[in-house]
């Protein structure tokens, strides 16, 4: 007997029609007489929902937030009467939702009265999301005869209280998954459990940061020892690129956890950058399926490296960067300096996708998220106001709109020539490049290009990229 571990995204359960495939590939897997974990996210729309509801009520807007809460009500209410014909099930399940949603209503009227939010109360109105959609799945698997139960993670995944960021306390989060997850499994239910959300020991819940379903499943997923983690979202798979900058984009039928941890920390959207470190150890096959093509296999992302013959597999991009540059003759040899300015980026709450630095050592560059720039312009000039007076650093320069364009493929590791490849095909094209920068990891080269070059550089890498997929796979 198989243990499956199956997460699904906003737009899976987004709609009647889409949980209803939702409900035919968890009943396939069951009654194949696999042990079935689903993990799900909230409905599409009501994570923005709930949080545009909290800004509404800072600014006192009680129409504002009443009819946002109005419209995740019908937006749920109309699934549930799809989906589950009339009797005590639907009621019980109309009447559990109805009270998350007087949950939303009061705790937005108490944002209200104080006039603002600390991350605390944002953390428990969008746990709601998560709280919903998984009552409203479990209820469907019930109308189906599917013994399911929905399952609260606020009392399995327990974290810090970094609130919507929070870092998992993993030992008591093992202890608690054995506990309470593990017995239900041997009695053949089927957990619908909450992604996204955990809680602190003492039971007030946090948030793993947006998109945070896929990391939460992961750790699900290992904990119970599954031998499968599979992702279902609303495209086949992880993609060689972005089909909206060409539609040459192939669907990868295998790439490595490094891989895809690093495509999507540079901007592939298919799975939250972390999800693969809780399965690293374990060694848990991940695929990335598609709920609404089920036929297609999907993408699987294992420890295995695949070489192939152009080395590149994939190519990825991040839009809205800019560019920071940190100058200065009499910086060269000073230690500390980069350190003191990545410090103070941080405390500035900006984080960093790319650094790069020239061997002279007069100035280094950094990329941070273009509405943070100019935070982070202040807090380093601040930071570094004595060398600025002495003139050893000359300030911080900032280059707006521009983007980070990453080419992925493991095979670079001790392939000499890949980096020459690539910035070779930009300079035939006139691609300026600002800077470079390459992963420790070597499976990955990225740069900063301005935003005009991106349709560009995407399709003459991606051409690379895709003889790896015709010749190599
Ligand atoms: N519902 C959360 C979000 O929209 C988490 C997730 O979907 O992964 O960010
Ligand atoms: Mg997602």
């Amino acid at each position: 007997m198989k243990t499956i571990t199956m997460k699904f995204g906003g737009t899976s359960v987004g709609s009647p029609e889409a949980i209803q495939n939702v409900v035919g590939i968890v009943q396939a897997a069951y009654e194949q007489g696999n042990r079935v974990v689903v993990v799900v996210s909230a409905m599409s729309g009501v994570t923005d929902y709930l949080l545009e509801s909290v800004r509404l009520a800072e600014k006192s807007d009680k129409w504002g937030y009443l009819s946002l809460s109005q419209k995740i009500r019908d937006q749920h209410d109309e699934a549930i009467n799809r989906l589950i014909s009339p009797g005590v099930l639907r009621d019980q399940t109309h009447h559990r939702i109805q009270k998350l949603l007087e949950k939303h209503v009061e705790l937005c009227d108490a944002i209200n009265i104080l006039g603002d939010a600390t991350p605390r109360v944002i953390d428990s109105v969008v746990s709601l999301g998560e709280r919903m959609s998984s009552k409203l799945v479990a209820a469907a698997l019930k109308a189906h005869g599917l013994d399911a139960e929905a399952l609260d993670a606020g009392k399995l995944l327990i974290t810090d209280d970094a609130f919507q960021n929070a870092m998992p306390n993993w030992q008591e989060t093992e202890k608690r998954i054995q506990e309470q997850l593990l017995p239900r499994l041997e009695e053949g239910i089927i957990p619908v459990i909450t992604g996204f959300i955990g809680a602190t020991p003492d039971g007030t819940y946090t948030t793993l940061g947006r998109g945070g379903s896929d990391y939460s499943a992961a750790i699900f997923a290992a904990y119970v020892d599954s031998d499968e983690f599979i992702i279902w979202t609303d495209v086949d798979g992880v993609m060689t690129t972005d089909p909206r900058l060409d539609k040459r984009a192939r669907v990868l039928p295998h790439i490595s956890y490094q891989e895809v941890g690093e495509m999507a920390f540079y901007g592939a959207k298919v799975v939250h950058p972390k999800t693969v470190q809780p399965i690293l150890n374990k060694g848990i096959p991940i695929w990335v399926r598609n709920t609404f093509n089920p036929n297609s296999p999907g993408t699987l992302i294992t420890d295995e490296i695949r070489e192939s013959a152009t080395v590149i597999k994939a190519v990825t991009h991040v839009r809205n960067i800019s560019m920071l540059t940190v100058s200065g003759a009499g910086m060269l040899g000073v230690p500390g300096i980069a350190g003191r300015t990545f410090l103070a980026t941080a405390k500035a709450g900006a984080s960093i996708l790319m650094i790069s630095q020239a061997s002279s050592e007069q100035s280094f560059c950094f990329t941070v998220p273009d509405e943070k720039a100019q935070a982070v312009k202040t807090a380093v000039e601040d930071e570094l106001r004595a060398e600025i007076n002495h003139k050893n650093v000359d300030g911080v320069h900032i280059l707006q709109d521009v983007v980070i364009v990453t080419v992925v493929g493991a095979g670079m590791r001790g392939t000499p020539g890949v980096a020459g490849r690539v910035f070779t095909t930009l300079g035939n094209h006139n691609i300026n490049v600002l800077a470079i920068a390459q992963g420790a990891s070597e499976c990955s080269i990225s740069f900063v290009i301005d935003e005009k070059d991106l349709k560009n550089a995407v399709i003459q890498l991606h051409d690379l990229a895709l003889e790896t997929v015709t010749n190599g796979i």
